[in-house]
């Protein structure tokens, strides 16, 4: 077998693998990234982030156009969906966002091997499948990702059992969706197939949905989404889920079964580390499987280093993303930054939910004495001319110092009104500084100023 020198070998080429690699290969490295699957991206571009995007948004157009158009005086006879080509839109956005990542390789001088990674020692990565090589290298950087967590009892079967992979790519509306896991899987998802015209019935576990989110927008969104026509069943527990031809059951304790003809499970993913070759350099995962670091994304070898959804905290693109440009220049100049307190969470629903440092529950537990502001959009001049008013904009500050602490969005554009508050936190600033801030008119960010002059003193357009 061939062998290769490298200054750092990526194994993973997911949003935190091949951010890596590009920042890297700017900061003068020689680098190469390992991917087992034929496209680029990772879970993201490929199986996530991406397809549920696009397939959010045409199911949108479609309810609007069902139910919307007409409070704008616009009729329409005869509308139709076209499944199929819903499906190949959603397909086309992922290819050409997959090979943009090729291309970017391409022109950073990455080397892109096409296989599974395996260490093999420190400085020691084996290449097996389309591309077989032994690479030797000074660095080794982990970024394999997650995959689904399963549920005992519940049958998979990777059609009418299934994961987000499959409801990414139903081949018809299902009459009646069982979702298992009322997190950001479950209604981003539960969502596009109600939309397009399923039952939808949501199992979670927990008694509130979206758990550990702040719980004034949870309360709120829970309302919404009943509003929409989403069945929930809270505080269920589970057992099994099983298929008898095109029938699927879903069991749970204490609780009638449910049939179906549909099941998706999403209950969390856990980190990818299977066949990675952690024990041969004495690398230990704890539960389930995360890979222990330190803050300079080092393992307990030195030389090797993980990042993004293989490692704590949030599964999140952008996360992943930010720990691997830390990470490299970490590698490369000695130091590397990282704000975990300013890493947004948007749940893409409609409306959306977003969020952004501490939220009220966590300030109340470290006894940190906070003030609220709280502004809706209900009351905002945009938000009225696009007929889209329901939620609000929560800014929580320090009662003393009015530094901001954390932002919670629910209605329209939250993900990405929340980026001025994120902005906000990473520059230490106050709800004064949001408040006097100049934003446009008429904007959906004019709410989040007026709930920064709702924190600071008191909000004038109400
Ligand atoms: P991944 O993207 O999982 O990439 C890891 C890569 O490593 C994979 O391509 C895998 O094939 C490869 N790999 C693994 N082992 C090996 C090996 N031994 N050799 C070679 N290659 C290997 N996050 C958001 O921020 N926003 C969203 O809107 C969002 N939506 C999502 C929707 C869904 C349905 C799902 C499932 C996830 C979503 N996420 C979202 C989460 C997001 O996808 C992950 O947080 C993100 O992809 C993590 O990036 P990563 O680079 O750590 O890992
Ligand atoms: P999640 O952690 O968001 O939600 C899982 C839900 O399942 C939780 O509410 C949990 O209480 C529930 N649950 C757990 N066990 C259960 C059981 N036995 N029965 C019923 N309910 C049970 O996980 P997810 O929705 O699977 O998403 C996985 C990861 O992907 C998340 O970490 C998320 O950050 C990421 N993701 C992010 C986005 C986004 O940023 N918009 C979108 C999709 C996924």
């Amino acid at each position: 077998m061939e062998t290769k020198q490298h200054d750092l070998v990526i194994i993973g080429a997911g949003p935190g693998g091949y951010i890596s690699a590009i920042r890297a290969a700017q900061l003068g490295l020689n680098v190469a990234c390992i991917e087992m699957e034929k496209a680029l991206g990772g879970t993201c571009l490929r199986v996530g982030c991406i397809p549920s995007k696009a397939l959010l948004e045409s199911s949108e157009h479609f309810h609007e156009a069902q139910n919307e158009f007409k409070n704008h005086g616009i009729g329409i006879e005869g509308l139709s969906l076209n499944l199929k080509k819903m499906m190949k839109r959603k397909d086309t956005v992922v290819r050409q966002l997959t090979t943009g990542i090729a291309g970017l390789f391409k022109k950073n001088g990455i080397t892109h091997y096409m296989g599974k990674g395996r260490i093999d020692g420190p400085g020691k990565v084996i290449l097996e499948g389309k591309d077989e090589a032994t690479l030797e290298c000074k660095n080794i950087l982990i970024a394999t990702g997650s995959v689904f967590a399963p549920l005992p009892g519940v049958e998979l079967d990777g059609d009418r059992i299934g994961t987000s992979t499959e409801a990414l790519a139903y081949p018809e509306v299902p009459e009646h969706l069982v979702v298992i896991g009322a997190g950001v899987i479950g209604l981003e998802l539960g969502s596009v197939w109600k939309r397009l015209g399923a039952k939808v019935t949501v199992l979670e576990y927990m008694p509130n949905i979206l758990p550990g989110m702040d719980a004034e927008l949870v309360k709120h969104a829970t309302k919404i989404f009943k509003k929409q026509g989403l069945n929930f069943k809270l505080g269920v527990k589970v057992t099994g889920a099983t298929k008898d031809g095109d029938t699927c059951t879903v069991t749970m304790e204490g609780e009638e079964s449910i049939t179906c003809d549909r099941v998706l499970l999403a209950v969390g993913r856990r980190p990818n580390t299977e066949g990675l070759g952690l024990d041969s350099v004495g690398i230990e995962t704890e539960r389930p499987g995360i890979i222990p670091i330190n803050d300079h994304f080092q393992t307990s070898v030195p030389g090797i280093y993980a990042i993004g959804d293989v490692v704590r905290g949030p599964m999140l693109a952008h996360k992943a993303e930010e720990e691997g440009v830390a990470c490299v220049e970490g590698i490369v100049k000695g130091h590397g930054h990282i704000n975990y307190d300013a890493i947004p969470g948007v749940v893409y629903t409609h409306p959306e939910i977003a969020t952004v440092g501490k939220n009220e529950e966590q300030l109340k537990e470290a006894g940190i004495e906070y003030k609220a502001g709280t502004f809706p959009f209900m009351a905002n001049g945009r938000a009225k001319a696009i007929g889209d008013t329901d939620g609000f904009v929560k800014i929580l500050v320090d009662k003393t110092t009015d530094r901001i602490l954390g932002a919670h969005i629910i209605g329209p554009q939250a993900g990405d009104l929340i980026a001025e508050l994120a902005v906000g936190i990473e520059f230490k600033a106050s709800s004064e500084d949001i408040a006097r801030s100049s934003h446009a008119h008429p904007s959906l960010a004019e709410v989040v100023k007026e709930a920064a002059w709702a924190a600071y003193e008191s909000p004038m357009s109400i």
